[in-house]
């Protein structure tokens, strides 16, 4: 099982304190956690020395041995990668994906964004669009906004039930145990950022006019409910951080750093799964291609 490096470390040591000097991307601690306060966690967390030069240098990188881990993993094809990108509007889940991509073969991942559910997918249980879009074997899947979203927005906006909602968090632990045992490793990933951020990217994105597609009125109807979706988050946080599927917290009210601890997990990830180039056919060293 996959597992941060930081992990045992981080075992011994549980004060917030310890868990920000030591954790770049503040991994939950599974099975011991008290209920997450997103309070605890300061989306501006740098760890170390770390800055905007040296986190460039490690994201390229990063990147370069991801890709070709990713190779690897795309020739054993047998195992596969899902990286879940959560987190509030503007939080950056977009540049995430485009900076922890960048290097890697398009045919070696895949992506799926999921908005508001279609017709034909609400006719279906919640997981139905999400095991569709899931990575097949060999390949790293990258979920902009995922299954949680039937916890949050859903819940936020009562779009069903509380009794539906409520029993959606033991669902979906079943389907990421189930995913794991299937060779998917699983890596979950909330963009943490402030409020005040989120103001300040929502103004740059009113301010400029390549960046205004991206605006919907209905941002500022969302950011109005900033409480309630925290607290749906701190839920989901607490109640899916499973040993098999562990979230992590990972500051991102500077950009560079967000990147760095995204990019640094993923390559970590496939490090410790270590693909292997399949076995050749016997025989090839006779081969002479005439
Ligand atoms: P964006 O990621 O900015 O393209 O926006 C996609 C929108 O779809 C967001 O407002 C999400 O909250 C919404 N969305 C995603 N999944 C669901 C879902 N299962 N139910 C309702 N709304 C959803
Ligand atoms: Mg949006």
């Amino acid at each position: 099982m996959w597992r941060c490096v930081n992990y045992n470390l981080l075992d011994q040591w549980t004060s917030a304190l310890a868990l920000k000097r030591l954790a770049m991307a503040q991994p939950l601690i599974p099975g011991r956690q008290a209920p997450v306060n997103l309070a605890d966690f300061d989306p501006r967390y740098v760890a170390g020395s770390w800055n905007k030069l040296t986190a460039q240098e490690r994201i390229a990188e990063n990147t370069a041995i991801s890709g070709e881990l990713a190779y690897r993993l795309y020739a054993e094809n047998r195992r596969s990668v899902l990286l879940v990108l959560q987190g509030m509007d503007t939080s950056g889940k977009d540049g995430t994906i485009r900076a922890a991509t960048t290097g890697i073969n398009p045919l070696d991942f895949s992506i799926a964004a999921f908005k508001q559910p279609s017709v034909e997918e609400l006719d279906h249980d919640f997981l139905w669009r999400i095991h569709k879009a899931t990575p097949s074997r060999g390949r790293i899947g990258i979920f902009n906004r995922s299954h949680y979203e039937d916890v949050l927005v859903v819940r936020v906006h009562k779009l069903v039930p509380r009794s539906v909602w409520r029993a959606r968090y033991e669902a979906i632990n079943g389907f990421e145990r189930h995913l794991t045992a299937n060779g998917t490793t699983v890596l979950k990933c909330f963009l943490h950022i402030s409020k005040d951020e989120q103001r300040q990217r929502l103004e740059a994105r009113l301010a400029d006019p390549t960046k205004r597609w991206k605006f919907s009125k209905a941002d500022v109807e969302e950011r109005k409910l900033w409480d309630d979706y925290q607290q749906a988050y701190e839920d989901a946080l607490t109640r899916c951080n499973t040993e098999y599927a562990p979230w992590h917290v990972v500051p991102a009210d500077r950009k560079w750093y967000r990147n760095l601890v995204v990019s640094n997990l993923l390559r970590e990830t496939l490090e410790k799964m270590d693909p292997k180039f399949p076995p050749e056919e016997e025989g090839l060293d006779k081969i002479v291609v005439a």
